[in-house]
Protein backbone atom coordinates (compact mmCIF):
# COMPACT_ATOMS: atom_id res chain seq x y z
CA UNK A 1 0.00 0.00 0.00
CA UNK A 2 1.46 3.61 -1.09
CA UNK A 3 1.97 5.90 2.03
CA UNK A 4 -0.66 8.39 2.45
CA UNK A 5 -2.51 11.66 4.71
CA UNK A 6 -4.84 10.63 6.86
CA UNK A 7 -7.18 13.23 8.05
CA UNK A 8 -10.87 12.69 9.91
CA UNK A 9 -13.05 15.85 10.17
CA UNK A 10 -16.73 16.15 12.03
CA UNK A 11 -18.41 18.04 9.25
CA UNK A 12 -19.99 18.31 6.00
CA UNK A 13 -17.94 21.28 5.06
CA UNK A 14 -14.61 20.47 6.31
CA UNK A 15 -14.78 17.01 4.39
CA UNK A 16 -15.48 19.65 1.40
CA UNK A 17 -12.50 21.79 2.05
CA UNK A 18 -10.37 18.70 2.60
CA UNK A 19 -11.62 17.49 -0.87
CA UNK A 20 -11.04 21.08 -2.64
CA UNK A 21 -7.59 21.39 -0.90
CA UNK A 22 -5.85 18.14 -2.47
CA UNK A 23 -6.58 16.55 -5.65
CA UNK A 24 -7.30 12.97 -5.69
CA UNK A 25 -7.97 12.96 -2.01
CA UNK A 26 -10.83 10.25 -1.15
CA UNK A 27 -13.38 9.97 1.54
CA UNK A 28 -13.76 6.71 3.43
CA UNK A 29 -16.45 6.03 5.43
CA UNK A 30 -17.12 1.81 6.51
CA UNK A 31 -13.77 1.55 3.85
CA UNK A 32 -15.29 -1.83 2.44
CA UNK A 33 -14.04 -1.42 -1.04
CA UNK A 34 -11.70 1.58 -0.69
CA UNK A 35 -9.15 0.22 1.56
CA UNK A 36 -9.32 -3.42 -0.16
CA UNK A 37 -8.80 -1.32 -3.49
CA UNK A 38 -5.81 1.03 -2.11
CA UNK A 39 -4.15 -2.64 -1.06
CA UNK A 40 -3.99 -3.86 -4.62
CA UNK A 41 -2.93 -0.22 -5.53
CA UNK A 42 -5.81 -0.17 -7.71
CA UNK A 43 -6.35 2.71 -5.81
CA UNK A 44 -4.00 5.62 -4.68
CA UNK A 45 -5.33 8.36 -3.39
CA UNK A 46 -2.53 10.69 -1.77
CA UNK A 47 -5.22 11.83 1.19
CA UNK A 48 -7.58 10.04 3.06
CA UNK A 49 -10.63 11.95 4.34
CA UNK A 50 -12.65 10.04 7.26
CA UNK A 51 -15.96 11.40 7.24
CA UNK A 52 -17.52 8.57 9.81
CA UNK A 53 -17.96 11.54 12.48
CA UNK A 54 -20.34 13.11 10.24
CA UNK A 55 -24.14 13.71 11.63
CA UNK A 56 -25.51 11.52 8.59
CA UNK A 57 -26.46 8.54 10.13
CA UNK A 58 -30.27 8.77 11.09
CA UNK A 59 -33.58 7.89 8.61
CA UNK A 60 -36.43 10.01 8.95
CA UNK A 61 -39.69 10.63 7.36
CA UNK A 62 -39.85 12.86 4.79
CA UNK A 63 -42.44 14.29 2.45
CA UNK A 64 -44.18 10.73 2.83
CA UNK A 65 -41.26 8.85 2.51
CA UNK A 66 -37.73 8.43 4.51
CA UNK A 67 -34.65 10.31 4.21
CA UNK A 68 -31.57 7.98 4.60
CA UNK A 69 -28.63 9.78 5.66
CA UNK A 70 -25.57 8.88 3.55
CA UNK A 71 -23.83 7.45 7.17
CA UNK A 72 -26.77 4.95 7.81
CA UNK A 73 -25.10 1.35 8.10
CA UNK A 74 -26.22 -1.19 5.73
CA UNK A 75 -27.42 -3.64 8.78
CA UNK A 76 -29.09 -0.63 10.30
CA UNK A 77 -30.99 -0.12 7.22
CA UNK A 78 -31.64 -3.49 6.41
CA UNK A 79 -33.85 -3.57 9.87
CA UNK A 80 -35.16 -0.47 10.16
CA UNK A 81 -38.66 -1.38 11.02
CA UNK A 82 -40.24 1.73 8.17
CA UNK A 83 -37.81 -0.01 5.40
CA UNK A 84 -39.28 -3.31 6.28
CA UNK A 85 -42.66 -2.63 6.33
CA UNK A 86 -42.67 -0.08 3.36
CA UNK A 87 -40.16 -0.50 1.49
CA UNK A 88 -39.35 -4.62 1.73
CA UNK A 89 -37.08 -4.55 -1.42
CA UNK A 90 -34.68 -2.42 -0.43
CA UNK A 91 -34.17 -4.26 3.13
CA UNK A 92 -34.15 -7.47 1.41
CA UNK A 93 -31.96 -6.44 -1.16
CA UNK A 94 -29.33 -5.35 1.26
CA UNK A 95 -29.57 -8.19 3.40
CA UNK A 96 -28.54 -10.16 0.42
CA UNK A 97 -25.71 -8.09 0.12
CA UNK A 98 -22.08 -9.03 1.26
CA UNK A 99 -21.72 -10.49 5.18
CA UNK A 100 -22.86 -9.48 8.22
CA UNK A 101 -19.04 -7.82 9.20
CA UNK A 102 -19.21 -5.99 5.93
CA UNK A 103 -23.31 -4.53 6.38
CA UNK A 104 -22.16 -3.68 9.90
CA UNK A 105 -19.29 -1.62 8.04
CA UNK A 106 -20.67 -0.47 5.08
CA UNK A 107 -22.69 3.04 4.48
CA UNK A 108 -25.57 4.19 2.04
CA UNK A 109 -23.02 6.68 0.55
CA UNK A 110 -20.16 3.81 0.21
CA UNK A 111 -22.50 1.39 -1.07
CA UNK A 112 -23.30 3.41 -3.84
CA UNK A 113 -19.85 4.51 -4.85
CA UNK A 114 -18.52 0.65 -4.97
CA UNK A 115 -16.90 -0.34 -7.46
CA UNK A 116 -16.62 -2.93 -10.18
CA UNK A 117 -15.84 -6.93 -9.42
CA UNK A 118 -14.48 -7.26 -12.49
CA UNK A 119 -11.35 -9.10 -11.46
CA UNK A 120 -9.55 -7.46 -14.55
CA UNK A 121 -10.05 -4.06 -12.56
CA UNK A 122 -8.43 -5.47 -9.31
CA UNK A 123 -5.40 -6.68 -11.05
CA UNK A 124 -2.43 -4.42 -12.05
CA UNK A 125 -1.09 -6.49 -14.56
CA UNK A 126 -4.14 -6.62 -16.90
CA UNK A 127 -5.53 -4.00 -19.51
CA UNK A 128 -8.44 -1.95 -18.11
CA UNK A 129 -9.98 0.81 -19.43
CA UNK A 130 -12.00 1.49 -16.13
CA UNK A 131 -8.66 1.85 -14.27
CA UNK A 132 -6.23 3.19 -16.63
CA UNK A 133 -8.47 4.44 -19.32
CA UNK A 134 -7.16 3.89 -23.52
CA UNK A 135 -5.48 0.84 -22.19
CA UNK A 136 -8.06 -1.79 -23.24
CA UNK A 137 -10.15 -4.11 -21.63
CA UNK A 138 -8.89 -8.11 -20.90
CA UNK A 139 -12.77 -8.96 -20.44
CA UNK A 140 -13.94 -8.59 -24.05
CA UNK A 141 -12.40 -11.62 -24.81
CA UNK A 142 -11.11 -13.06 -21.48
CA UNK A 143 -12.56 -14.48 -18.47
CA UNK A 144 -16.24 -12.60 -18.41
CA UNK A 145 -19.03 -15.32 -17.18
CA UNK A 146 -19.78 -12.42 -14.91
CA UNK A 147 -19.85 -9.65 -17.02
CA UNK A 148 -22.90 -7.42 -18.08
CA UNK A 149 -24.92 -7.92 -21.42
CA UNK A 150 -26.87 -5.05 -20.73
CA UNK A 151 -25.09 -1.73 -20.80
CA UNK A 152 -22.13 -2.32 -22.00
CA UNK A 153 -20.06 -0.89 -24.28
CA UNK A 154 -16.51 -1.50 -26.61
CA UNK A 155 -14.53 0.18 -23.94
CA UNK A 156 -16.21 -1.62 -20.95
CA UNK A 157 -18.48 -4.87 -20.14
CA UNK A 158 -18.32 -5.06 -15.87
CA UNK A 159 -20.98 -5.54 -14.14
CA UNK A 160 -22.63 -3.05 -11.83
CA UNK A 161 -21.99 -4.73 -7.78
CA UNK A 162 -24.47 -3.49 -5.53
CA UNK A 163 -27.70 -5.14 -4.71
CA UNK A 164 -28.67 -1.85 -2.66
CA UNK A 165 -28.73 0.09 -6.16
CA UNK A 166 -31.20 -2.31 -7.64
CA UNK A 167 -33.44 -1.71 -5.43
CA UNK A 168 -33.19 2.10 -4.79
CA UNK A 169 -33.51 1.93 -9.01
CA UNK A 170 -37.06 0.28 -8.14
CA UNK A 171 -37.60 2.75 -5.87
CA UNK A 172 -37.05 6.39 -7.89
CA UNK A 173 -34.80 7.23 -5.18
CA UNK A 174 -33.36 10.58 -5.28
CA UNK A 175 -29.51 10.98 -4.09
CA UNK A 176 -28.74 14.18 -2.49
CA UNK A 177 -25.43 15.53 -2.74
CA UNK A 178 -23.39 18.54 -1.44
CA UNK A 179 -20.60 20.51 -3.25
CA UNK A 180 -18.92 23.59 -3.33
CA UNK A 181 -22.11 24.61 -5.52
CA UNK A 182 -24.47 23.92 -2.82
CA UNK A 183 -26.77 21.50 -2.50
CA UNK A 184 -28.46 19.11 -5.49
CA UNK A 185 -30.44 16.09 -6.17
CA UNK A 186 -29.72 13.69 -8.74
CA UNK A 187 -32.51 11.23 -9.86
CA UNK A 188 -30.92 7.67 -9.11
CA UNK A 189 -31.74 6.77 -13.00
CA UNK A 190 -29.28 9.43 -13.67
CA UNK A 191 -26.83 8.67 -11.15
CA UNK A 192 -25.16 5.93 -12.55
CA UNK A 193 -23.47 6.29 -15.69
CA UNK A 194 -22.69 4.01 -18.78
CA UNK A 195 -19.33 3.49 -19.68
CA UNK A 196 -19.49 4.61 -23.15
CA UNK A 197 -16.17 5.83 -24.52
CA UNK A 198 -15.31 6.47 -20.70
CA UNK A 199 -16.23 3.42 -18.43
CA UNK A 200 -13.60 5.63 -15.78
CA UNK A 201 -16.84 7.68 -15.31
CA UNK A 202 -18.91 6.33 -13.03
CA UNK A 203 -21.62 8.58 -11.49
CA UNK A 204 -22.92 12.04 -11.63
CA UNK A 205 -20.77 13.19 -8.82
CA UNK A 206 -18.93 16.49 -9.56
CA UNK A 207 -15.15 16.63 -8.11
CA UNK A 208 -15.95 17.48 -4.89
CA UNK A 209 -19.15 17.11 -3.80
CA UNK A 210 -20.08 14.88 -0.90
CA UNK A 211 -23.34 12.30 -1.14
CA UNK A 212 -25.34 13.39 2.51
CA UNK A 213 -28.20 11.42 1.66
CA UNK A 214 -30.54 9.13 -0.25
CA UNK A 215 -34.79 10.19 -0.53
CA UNK A 216 -37.05 7.73 -1.10
CA UNK A 217 -40.65 8.76 -2.26
CA UNK A 218 -43.69 7.34 -0.70
CA UNK A 219 -44.88 3.97 -2.91
CA UNK A 220 -48.19 3.30 -2.19
CA UNK A 221 -47.75 -0.34 -3.24
CA UNK A 222 -44.17 -0.40 -2.08
CA UNK A 223 -45.65 -3.35 0.59
CA UNK A 224 -46.06 -5.84 -2.49
CA UNK A 225 -42.09 -5.63 -3.06
CA UNK A 226 -39.21 -7.86 -3.14
CA UNK A 227 -35.51 -8.47 -3.92
CA UNK A 228 -34.56 -11.89 -5.49
CA UNK A 229 -31.00 -12.27 -5.95
CA UNK A 230 -29.17 -15.50 -7.81
CA UNK A 231 -25.69 -16.67 -7.02
CA UNK A 232 -22.85 -19.15 -7.00
CA UNK A 233 -23.45 -19.50 -3.19
CA UNK A 234 -26.06 -18.99 -1.16
CA UNK A 235 -24.26 -15.55 1.01
CA UNK A 236 -21.53 -14.00 0.66
CA UNK A 237 -21.17 -13.78 -3.29
CA UNK A 238 -22.51 -10.78 -6.05
CA UNK A 239 -25.65 -11.41 -7.99
CA UNK A 240 -25.25 -13.22 -11.33
CA UNK A 241 -28.81 -12.06 -12.09
CA UNK A 242 -31.19 -10.22 -9.61
CA UNK A 243 -34.14 -8.84 -9.67
CA UNK A 244 -36.24 -6.16 -7.88
CA UNK A 245 -40.00 -5.38 -8.30
CA UNK A 246 -42.80 -4.05 -7.05
CA UNK A 247 -46.53 -4.55 -7.83
CA UNK A 248 -49.61 -2.39 -8.02
CA UNK A 249 -52.40 -4.93 -8.38
CA UNK A 250 -55.97 -3.96 -8.83
CA UNK A 251 -57.97 -7.33 -8.49
CA UNK A 252 -56.77 -8.90 -10.70
CA UNK A 253 -55.35 -6.52 -12.78
CA UNK A 254 -51.72 -5.10 -12.64
CA UNK A 255 -52.37 -1.57 -12.37
CA UNK A 256 -48.26 -0.61 -12.21
CA UNK A 257 -45.12 -1.97 -11.77
CA UNK A 258 -41.53 -1.11 -10.89
CA UNK A 259 -38.82 -3.37 -12.49
CA UNK A 260 -35.27 -3.27 -12.10
CA UNK A 261 -32.63 -5.95 -12.31
CA UNK A 262 -29.16 -6.59 -11.08
CA UNK A 263 -26.07 -8.90 -11.75
CA UNK A 264 -26.25 -8.20 -15.41
CA UNK A 265 -26.00 -4.71 -16.40
CA UNK A 266 -22.85 -1.95 -16.62
CA UNK A 267 -25.62 0.20 -14.22
CA UNK A 268 -28.70 -0.45 -11.99
CA UNK A 269 -30.61 -1.58 -14.70
CA UNK A 270 -34.20 -0.13 -14.77
CA UNK A 271 -36.47 -1.70 -17.11
CA UNK A 272 -39.18 0.28 -18.47
CA UNK A 273 -40.01 -2.10 -21.29
CA UNK A 274 -40.86 -4.99 -18.98
CA UNK A 275 -42.84 -2.16 -16.98
CA UNK A 276 -45.15 -1.65 -19.73
CA UNK A 277 -45.37 -5.63 -20.87
CA UNK A 278 -47.03 -5.49 -16.93
CA UNK A 279 -49.00 -2.81 -17.24
CA UNK A 280 -52.94 -2.96 -17.49
CA UNK A 281 -52.15 -7.21 -18.20
CA UNK A 282 -53.45 -10.41 -15.69
CA UNK A 283 -50.71 -11.52 -13.50
CA UNK A 284 -50.24 -14.73 -15.12
CA UNK A 285 -46.62 -16.70 -16.23
CA UNK A 286 -47.58 -15.57 -20.02
CA UNK A 287 -47.88 -11.72 -18.99
CA UNK A 288 -44.20 -12.35 -16.47
CA UNK A 289 -42.99 -14.26 -19.14
CA UNK A 290 -43.63 -11.27 -21.47
CA UNK A 291 -42.22 -8.66 -19.51
CA UNK A 292 -39.06 -10.98 -19.03
CA UNK A 293 -38.58 -10.93 -22.75
CA UNK A 294 -39.27 -7.39 -22.83
CA UNK A 295 -36.73 -6.90 -20.59
CA UNK A 296 -33.76 -9.00 -22.06
CA UNK A 297 -34.52 -8.00 -25.40
CA UNK A 298 -31.44 -5.67 -25.86
CA UNK A 299 -29.19 -8.14 -24.06
CA UNK A 300 -25.63 -7.94 -25.43
CA UNK A 301 -23.48 -11.42 -24.96
CA UNK A 302 -19.86 -12.57 -24.62
CA UNK A 303 -17.97 -16.01 -24.99
CA UNK A 304 -19.18 -17.32 -21.25
CA UNK A 305 -22.01 -15.38 -19.78
CA UNK A 306 -24.58 -16.28 -23.07
CA UNK A 307 -26.82 -18.10 -20.09
CA UNK A 308 -27.39 -15.00 -18.15
CA UNK A 309 -30.05 -14.01 -20.70
CA UNK A 310 -32.31 -17.01 -19.34
CA UNK A 311 -31.17 -16.45 -15.90
CA UNK A 312 -32.19 -13.64 -15.76
CA UNK A 313 -35.13 -13.96 -17.27
CA UNK A 314 -36.20 -16.86 -15.03
CA UNK A 315 -35.32 -14.86 -11.96
CA UNK A 316 -37.41 -11.72 -13.26
CA UNK A 317 -40.40 -14.21 -13.89
CA UNK A 318 -39.59 -15.72 -10.31
CA UNK A 319 -39.72 -12.83 -8.57
CA UNK A 320 -42.89 -11.28 -10.33
CA UNK A 321 -44.67 -14.00 -9.54
CA UNK A 322 -43.42 -14.28 -5.97
CA UNK A 323 -45.01 -10.21 -5.63
CA UNK A 324 -48.23 -11.03 -6.78
CA UNK A 325 -48.40 -14.05 -4.12
CA UNK A 326 -48.18 -11.32 -1.53
CA UNK A 327 -51.10 -10.87 0.46
FE1 LIG B 1 -11.77 -2.91 -16.98
FE2 LIG B 1 -14.34 -2.77 -17.59
FE3 LIG B 1 -12.77 -4.25 -19.05
FE4 LIG B 1 -13.28 -4.98 -16.54
S1 LIG B 1 -14.75 -4.88 -18.20
S2 LIG B 1 -11.29 -5.01 -17.60
S3 LIG B 1 -13.48 -3.00 -15.54
S4 LIG B 1 -12.63 -2.04 -18.82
Amino acid sequence: MNPFVYASVSDARAALAALEGTPGARLVAGGTTLIDLMKLEVEQPPVLVDINALPLDRVEEQDGGLRVGAMVRNSDLAHHELVRTRYPVLSQALLAGASPQLRNMATTGGNLMQRTRCPYFRDLAARCNKRAPGSGCDALEGENRGHAILGTSEQCIATHPSDMAVALTALDARVRVLGGGGERVIPIGAFFLLPGLHPEREHALRPGELITAVDLPPLAFGRRSLYLKVRDRSSYAFALASAAVALDLDGGTIRGARVSLGGIGTRPWRSPEAERALAGKRPTAATFGAAAAAALAGAKVRRHNAFKVELAQKTLMRALARAAALT
